[in-house]
């Protein structure tokens, strides 16, 4: 980053969990930031909020009403697209959830610039597409999740190593009962012994579905194929994710965990800057990690989403989206929480269809939402 020019940057759910966050990163780096789009979905409160602060040129909601004094007002998808199409953009902070975050991540690829990517879709749904389009117009994604943001960090040259390994805190349910499991109420599945996340992606860690989908996106981020990643779960999440060497040098990122530390690493990246830093890291302070195997038996969701990543194509988009309307029938209090594999697995037996560009990828998960919801009903 050129110390004298401000990075322009735009912050798709900048209302959400790593959004909001982000901002505390921005704030704290002073005025290294300029903010082209701060955009949310229903909580129009807090985006005015952030709009009076920051002063974007645009905002963007999904109230077609919403009004905030003098900035550019957008709406909806078309308005997300318009920022990503901004080539003002230095680089677009991708923080919405769900599929959502999928074209207007492709627009600002084909307008050239560079992605600090926090949506899992994006790369479960389409990562084949979405990183030729990348390496096509010359644009980096950086990864703002910590295990991606760690791998990132480890990697001189991806021609040399051998193996990738991703950390597991393990989630809520980790010392209990696969029974504990099927009894569990939303509020237990919702207390994350780690991190501090928005809902969905919080339920994912319960069942390590998350995990999968984290294997899924670092086989397209990393170009790594599925039998050379290996997950570890390491309950304490100092270790943030590791690469193994050809020469048998293991590199791991580890820090506190903070997502604030990632965040600012994508936003800033290739620079460096104290910024969000509160606390010096402490060996001694943190005194044991521990490593095992994770259970695939307990969580039978890391092996599906694996596997559907090993299928390829098609099989991603199913299993993302069977498993989206699932975690939504468990948060509506429709469906246990193993339900959540049983409903998914189910439509995983359907035939597949193959797909070749974002309209097939979109008719399909469309079709299996409204398959997982007559199955649910
Ligand atoms: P949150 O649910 O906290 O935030 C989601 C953001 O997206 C909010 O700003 C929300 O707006 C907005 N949004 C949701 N749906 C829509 C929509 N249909 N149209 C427009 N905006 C929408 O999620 P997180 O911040 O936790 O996660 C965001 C993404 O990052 C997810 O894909 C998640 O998997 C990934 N991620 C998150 C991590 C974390 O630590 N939180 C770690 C790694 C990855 P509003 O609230 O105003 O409705
Ligand atoms: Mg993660």
């Amino acid at each position: 980053m050129d110390i004298n020019k401000k990075r322009k940057i735009s912050i798709l759910g900048s209302t959400g969990s790593i959004g909001t966050q982000a901002l505390e990163v921005i704030e704290k780096l002073g005025d290294r930031f300029e903010i082209i789009a701060l955009t949310g979905g229903s909580n129009t409160e807090l985006l005015k909020q952030q709009a009076q602060k920051f002063k974007p040129k645009y905002v963007c909601s999904n109230d077609k009403d919403f009004k905030a004094d003098g900035v550019i007002t957008l709406y909806g998808q078309d308005g997300l697209e318009q920022i990503c199409s901004d080539k003002e953009n230095d680089i677009i902070l991708v923080a919405v959830s769900g599929k959502i975050g999928l074209k207007p991540t492709l627009t600002a690829i084909e307008h050239g610039i560079d992605i600090a990517l926090a949506n899992k879709e994006t790369l479960v749904m389409a990562g084949d597409i979405v990183m030729q389009k990348a390496k096509e117009n010359g644009v980096n994604i950086i990864p703002v999740d910590s295990e991606h943001c760690a791998i990132h960090q480890c990697i001189k040259n991806i021609n040399d190593v051998d193996k990738l390994i991703i950390t597991a805190s393990g989630g809520p349910f980790l010392r209990k009962t696969t029974d504990d499991m099927k009894k569990a109420t939303v509020e237990q599945a919702l207390c994350h012994p780690r991190w501090n996340m928005g809902k969905k992606i919080t339920v994912d860690s319960a069942t390590l579905m998350n995990k999968g989908l984290e294997v899924i996106e670092a086989h397209h981020l990393f170009n790594m194929d599925y039998d050379d990643i290996e997950v570890v779960v390491h309950p304490q999440s100092i270790v943030h994710s590791a690469v193994e060497y050809k020469d048998g040098s293991v590199v791991a990122q580890i820090g506190l965990p903070s997502m604030h530390i990632p965040i600012q690493y994508a936003i800033c990246y290739p620079d460096r800057y104290e910024g969000i830093k509160s606390k010096s890291f402490s060996f001694s302070e943190i005194a044991r990690l521990d490593f095992e195997k994770p259970d695939y038996e307990k969580f039978p969701s890391l092996k599906l989403a694996i596997n559907a990543g090993k299928k390829g194509n098609g099989a991603t988009v199913v299993m993302n989206a069977a498993n989206e309307e699932s975690v939504f029938a468990f948060l509506n209090g429709k469906i246990r929480l193993y339900e959540i594999y049983e409903y998914t697995q189910k439509i995983m037996n359907y035939d597949i269809p193959k797909v070749s560009n974002i309209d097939d990828i979109f008719s399909l998960d469309n079709e299996i939402r409204i398959k997982t919801r007559e199955l649910i009903k």
